[in-house]
């Protein structure tokens, strides 16, 4: 790396954003902090202006943005404050601007990060939800403006660097067969819930599904990871990130999450990537790729690991993860579809409003009833995820009720 990055952040306030500037804080001679966004904490964004000195700082709303300004108001931090979801996007698209990380959490993500990927940048993908929704597009739009995409999801990461280097590449179709390829077994924890007894899942609380057993994270992906829909939206993720069919992923409970994913050769050669839960790793990775640098992450220590087991999911216990890699056979319409219910039917829950085991009721209904089946273009994909975010929105109101 010869100049310094320089660097936008979507999401910044968040589990993945502040693991990003953790690792740009460790190597600031690479990068340089060009812009932060966030949704509403203003607080927290107010703390990593100061910090981090961000030339633009970019929150969700005006009010959000009037008391950033607020908190800055009496510091020497010159940042300048905006807000909007289109301010988010022009700066993704700034001249200046080499590398945007995209962890926005949700469909909130896409058009920004859309905005990334059309103007070529080099984009760092946590934001799975975004290309989950628009697969096709993305990737074609990835192609068309020659960005470079590198995905910061632990077992996106982990196939990527497992990949051969001819394979490590969104820009061209790569094709997994005839380059000897011939698994990718994505791995997960099977979350917090692996062993309890399943017919007690519907008494679930808050505060019990949020409790990952490895990994510290924001609000909904770990309820995701609780029902292992997380693991069927990063299913669909793979299928788009690595240009391969549902045939060629596997998915495979491994509780200890040290393994974060395998790619199995036609040879019988099996490579996994292996390291401490923590996002920084492959943060560090897609930052610095094809370089290594610092990331602070403790290394592993095998006379630590007693135990190492696999087995496969169950899918009467994870039955979104199911219905996900159905949709993902099915099309861009049923994963649309079930990533907008899904994020409505995890914000009703995390809110109390319905229980755990609605989550997949009000997700499947939502398919069923799904009517688009032509979902191609941004209008039809933000049409086809307004309607499934209402049909699941009243589904949860039938559950209340
Ligand atoms: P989080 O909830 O901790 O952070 C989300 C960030 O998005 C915050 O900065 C928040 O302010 C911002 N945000 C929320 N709504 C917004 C909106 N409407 N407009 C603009 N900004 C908004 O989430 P996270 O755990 O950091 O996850 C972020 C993304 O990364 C998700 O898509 C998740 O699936 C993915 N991811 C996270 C992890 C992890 O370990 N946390 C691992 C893999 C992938
Ligand atoms: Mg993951």
């Amino acid at each position: 790396m010869s100049q310094q990055q320089q660097l936008v952040i979507l999401g910044a306030t968040g589990s993945i954003g502040l693991s990003t500037l953790d690792v740009v804080a460790r190597n600031k001679t690479l990068f340089n902090v060009f812009a932060l966004t966030a949704g509403n904490n203003a607080k927290k964004m107010a703390e990593l202006c100061i910090e981090h000195e961000p030339l633009y700082a970019v929150m969700a709303t005006q009010s959000a943005a009037e008391q950033l300004s607020s908190y800055l108001n009496n510091t020497p931090c010159q940042t300048l404050v905006m807000h909007s979801q289109q301010a988010m996007s022009d700066l993704c698209a700034h001249p200046d601007v080499d590398t945007v990380m995209s962890a926005i959490v949700g469909a909130a993500g896409l058009l920004p990060t859309l905005s990334a990927v059309e103007a070529g940048k080099k984009v760092l993908l946590a934001n799975k939800e975004s290309l989950v929704m628009s697969g096709q597009l993305f990737i074609d739009k990835v192609k068309q403006h020659k960005a470079t995409l590198l995905p910061i999801d632990s077992e996106h990461n982990a196939i990527f660097q497992c990949l051969p280097h001819s394979l490590q590449n969104a820009n061209v179709d790569q094709n997994l067969q005839k380059n000897g390829v011939s698994k990718l077994l994505l791995t997960g924890s099977g979350g917090p819930f692996l062993t309890r007894d399943i017919n007690t899942l519907k008494a679930v609380t808050v505060s019990e599904a949020v409790a990952h057993p490895n990994w510290s994270m924001g609000q909904k992906i770990s309820v995701d990871s609780a029902t292992m829909m997380n693991k069927g939206l990063e299913f669909i993720e793979a299928k788009w990130l690595f240009n391969c069919d549902t045939r060629d992923i596997d998915v495979v409970i491994h509780p200890q999450s040290i393994i974060h994913s395998m790619v199995q050769y036609h040879d019988g050669s099996i490579l996994a990537q292996m390291g401490n839960p923590d996002m920084r790793t492959p943060i560090a990775h897609a930052l610095a790729y094809p370089e290594r640098i610092d990331a602070g992450v403790k290394p592993l220590n095998f006379s630590d690991l007693c135990d190492f087991s696999f087995t496969k999911p169950d899918f009467d216990r994870y039955p979104n993860l199911q219905l996900a890699i159905n949709a993902c056979s099915a099309g861009q319409g049923a994963t649309t579809t079930v990533n907008a219910a899904n994020e409505i039917a995890v914000a009703a829950f995390l809110k109390g409003q319905i229980g755990f085991t609605d989550i997949y009721k009000i997700n499947a209904q939502t398919l069923d009833d799904a009517t688009s089946t032509n979902v191609q273009s941004l209008e039809e994909i933000l049409e086809c995820d307004k309607l499934a975010r209402e049909r699941a929105a009243k589904l949860v109101t039938k559950v209340i009720h």
